[in-house]
């Protein structure tokens, strides 16, 4: 049967319902997204206390609208899995209460999931990839090279020394006036900018170690803005422009490099994917660089569809499916995470319950 995902670990509260079909392949049965969006938009960033207060009364709500939409009833589920970390510790003890108690009452096993473990599986859920393949984690919080060997194995290639890419395009939004989140404001005033008109730095290109760092060049957008200002909107654009293209050309180097090891370290795959996940998946400029770059190591760019890159309940679903199927049960007491590191994450995790 599926499984109902719940998913509360920053500013959106999803739930989802993902099975298979006859033959196998993950079918996603329902998925509901509630983003806060507005709550937090005049604070210029997410707010723990008002987006665990949101959670709170949105996430029943949620799970039913995503068991009516899904045809189901608690009565049809396999599972219930909900993300216990990392992320907001409010949002985060809702999520995981509320899959609990559901759980409990309908003695169905529960798992508690790593966020970025359903990132990191996502092309499954999208592509039906094959184990293993690599994965370029790119979000508000997290910017990490992942080389997904199996459910629960996770080798970190690389991080980001600094800021998360996300968090890039947040605070350079930010810095330009033009609000949050600031990506998708930031990738639209950069289509009528002129990206040769600041020069700005291309962080860690040529490194060996296969980490990123953006602050530099946040601070170089910073000292660019302070050097134009007054800003125009021509100068916004250029600026969104400039950080973008620098974004992307470091995200190009630095997966290129990546790359390199996998072919080299893994030379027998006979279908070699680098997947991208989180928010910052939905970037053109980015995808163009992870397309440019696959096409110089023969290797296939799986892309998730927008909606399955920001955080989602489908996500959560399919992980838990992935973990029922495994055997991995985990028990009610398994507390959330606020820090949780996914190269952490027990693999061969004894299971309990059925
Ligand atoms: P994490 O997964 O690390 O806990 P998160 O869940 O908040 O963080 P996501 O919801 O996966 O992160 O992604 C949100 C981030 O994606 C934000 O920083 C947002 O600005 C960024 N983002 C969304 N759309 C775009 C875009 N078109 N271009 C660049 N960045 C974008
Ligand atoms: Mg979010
Ligand atoms: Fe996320």
């Amino acid at each position: 049967g599926p499984v109902l995902g719940i998913e509360t670990s920053c500013d959106e509260t999803a739930a989802a319902v993902v099975g298979r079909t006859a033959s196998g392949a993950p079918v996603i049965l329902s998925s509901v997204v509630l983003s806060q969006t507005e709550e937090h938009a005049a604070f210029g960033g997410v707010v723990p206390e008002i987006a665990a207060r949101a959670h709170v009364e949105a996430v029943d709500g949620i799970v039913k609208a995503a068991l009516t939409e899904a045809g189901t009833g608690l009565e049809g589920l396999a599972g219930i899995a909900a993300t216990v970390g990392p992320g907001l510790v409010g949002g985060l003890i809702v999520g995981a209460m509320t899959g609990k108690a559901l759980a409990a009452a309908r003695k169905l096993p529960f798992f508690a999931i790593n966020h970025l473990e359903g990132h990191a599986l996502t092309p499954r859920l999208t592509d039906a990839v094959a184990y293993p393949y690599l994965v370029l984690l790119v979000s508000g919080g997290h910017t990490q090279i992942l080389l997904v060997r199996g459910l629960g194995r996770y080798e970190r290639w690389g991080t980001t020394i600094d800021d998360a890419l996300g968090e890039a395009f947040d605070k350079t939004a930010k810095m330009l006036g033009l609000g949050h989140p600031g990506g998708p404001l930031v990738e639209r005033a950069a289509a009528s900018g002129d990206a040769g008109r600041f020069h700005l730095p291309r962080p860690m290109r040529g490194e060996k170690r296969l980490d990123f760092s953006f602050s530099g060049l946040k601070t170089a957008v910073r000292q660019a803005a302070n050097a134009a200002a007054p800003l125009s909107d021509q100068d916004v654009a250029d600026l969104c422009a400039g950080f973008q293209a620098a974004a992307a050309d470091s995200v190009r180097d630095r997966i290129g490099r990546a790359l390199e090891r996998y072919r080299a370290e893994l030379s027998d795959l006979a279908d070699p994917v680098l997947a991208v996940a989180g928010g910052v998946a939905a970037n053109g400029a980015i995808r163009a660089a992870l397309n440019a770059a696959c096409q110089g190591h023969g290797v296939r760019l799986v892309a998730p569809p927008l909606s399955l890159c920001g955080d989602n309940g489908a996500m959560i679903a399919h992980a838990g499916l992935e973990r029922l199927e495994a055997g991995l049960f985990d028990g009610f007491e398994a507390p959330v995470r606020p820090r949780w590191p996914l190269d952490e994450q027990a693999a061969p995790m004894i299971g309990f319950g059925k």
